[in-house]
């Protein structure tokens, strides 16, 4: 029974597995795993050579597999790295590290040089702006945003001197949807790098590096790891770039933990189930809030009649458990006060964990060019609030927003 899954002699002519399948295979090779289903946890910052010999041949390899230094990981992290890389279509292999913002960052240092121009979604996650503005700047690399709606606005910003592009679609907090392949088109076209942070569909939900992205990054915090108790991140790409990402990653010393990597492993396993359930009570619960006369506009990109929803249903084969409303009217104090009558959400940053959890929406400090509210919204809905569904029962999470929503009224 050892690895027999793992060891059966491929067949060039068997059709490729489904993702479920893929999910529960991937990254177990049996000479990580042993006798066991998954990889133990390898502690190792020392890793012991037999002989001379082959201390002296251990530098001359630096591929996942080979033993030769704790900051280049050992099987448990491996393993991991090698899953998403089978789950990620197109991939020659995938990065891991410390966290999400530093998959970001491991990727714009990968790419840019001083004197480079990155173009970003101005929807983008916050600490991605900041770093564009703090940390790009500082290496004198210039960040400038562009409406992600707007594919010709993008063409017309590009310049000699723009060497990347960092999207997010959909932008984790306010929802739009940016056409990413048209913009990694035009970006190649002009010899552009164009990065994913692709959190919110995962590879499930967007399969990017079909789609014309050179680099996807992930915060494998959220959906992959999935039960709010680990941090990390990860960078996948072709073989165009995964060498020079590798080795740029070494060059900045990350690492992460067996400890962690096995946490995530574990919440990949059951990644497919997680975000079927998530996405069809994202749907029942969004579907509701829309007939629901104290609620101006839902951004839920897999609800028909939402922003976005037309892009969503062309190019993604998945959604999860995250999404914005606005309420009609109101005041900050208003919203806040629902938010306090949640019982059954958390307040809290990040998502997609088991757990359900509500932030305010204001993203009106974290946007350069694009208007806020949204057209078709007045001015006087735009307060709103993001939702990550979790596990619960979605009867009982709309029960909660309910009950939430008339002691708002009433107050
Ligand atoms: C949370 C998040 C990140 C950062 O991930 P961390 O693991 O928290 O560093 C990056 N992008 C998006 C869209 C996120 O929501």
């Amino acid at each position: 029974m050892l690895g027999r899954m793992a060891d059966k002699k491929k067949n060039p002519d068997d059709p490729p597995k489904g993702i479920g399948t893929r999910l529960v295979a991937a990254g177990r090779r049996p000479e990580w795993t042993g006798p066991v289903v998954n990889p133990p946890v390898w502690r190792a910052s020392t890793h012991l050579y037999e002989d001379m010999a082959s201390h002296r041949d251990g530098p001359r390899h630096n591929e996942d597999g080979r033993f030769f230094y704790g900051r280049r990981g050992a099987p448990t992290q491996w393993a991991l790295a090698e899953a998403l890389t089978q789950i990620e279509p197109g991939a020659a292999g995938t990065v891991l590290y410390p966290s999400g913002v530093a998959a970001i960052a491991g990727a714009l240092l990968t790419v840019l040089r001083p004197g480079d121009v990155l173009l970003m979604t101005d929807n983008a996650y916050d600490p991605s702006r900041t770093m564009g503005l703090g940390l790009m700047r500082d290496f004198g690399i210039e960040t400038r945003f562009f409406d992600p709606r707007d594919v010709s606005a993008f063409e017309a910003l590009c310049c000699e001197r723009t060497k990347a592009v960092l999207l997010e679609c959909p932008g984790s907090l306010t929802m739009e949807l940016c056409d990413v392949p048209a913009l990694a088109r035009a970006a190649r076209k002009r010899g552009i790098v164009s990065i994913l942070d692709n959190t919110w569909a995962s590879a499930l939900g967007f399969t990017a590096l079909t789609r014309g992205v050179d680099i996807v990054v992930s915060s494998l915090t959220k959906h992959v790891g999935g039960h709010s108790d680990a941090m990390m991140g990860a960078a996948s790409a072709g073989s165009k770039f995964y060498a020079t990402l590798r080795k740029r990653a070494q060059n900045l010393g990350q690492v992460v933990s067996p400890d962690d990597a096995a946490l995530v492993l574990r919440g990949l396993r059951t990644l497919q189930v997680r975000l079927e359930r998530e996405t069809s009570s994202a749907l029942e619960i969004s579907a509701w809030l829309s007939q629901r006369p104290e609620i101006a506009q839902v951004m839920c990109p897999m609800l028909p009649g939402s922003p976005g929803h037309q892009i969503w249903a062309r190019d993604f084969t998945g959604g999860c458990g995250l999404f914005s409303f606005l309420f009609k009217g109101g005041t900050a104090l208003s919203r806040d006060s629902f938010i306090d009558a949640l019982e059954l959400f958390g307040i809290g940053y990040s998502w997609g964990g088991f757990e359900s959890l509500v932030v305010p929406v204001d993203p009106v400090p974290y946007r350069s060019v694009m208007a806020w509210p949204p057209k078709g919204v007045t001015r006087k809905d735009r307060f709103g609030v993001r939702l990550s569904i979790g596990l619960e029962d979605p009867a009982d999470l709309i029960a909660d927003i309910e009950r939430a929503l008339v002691k708002m009224a009433a107050n």
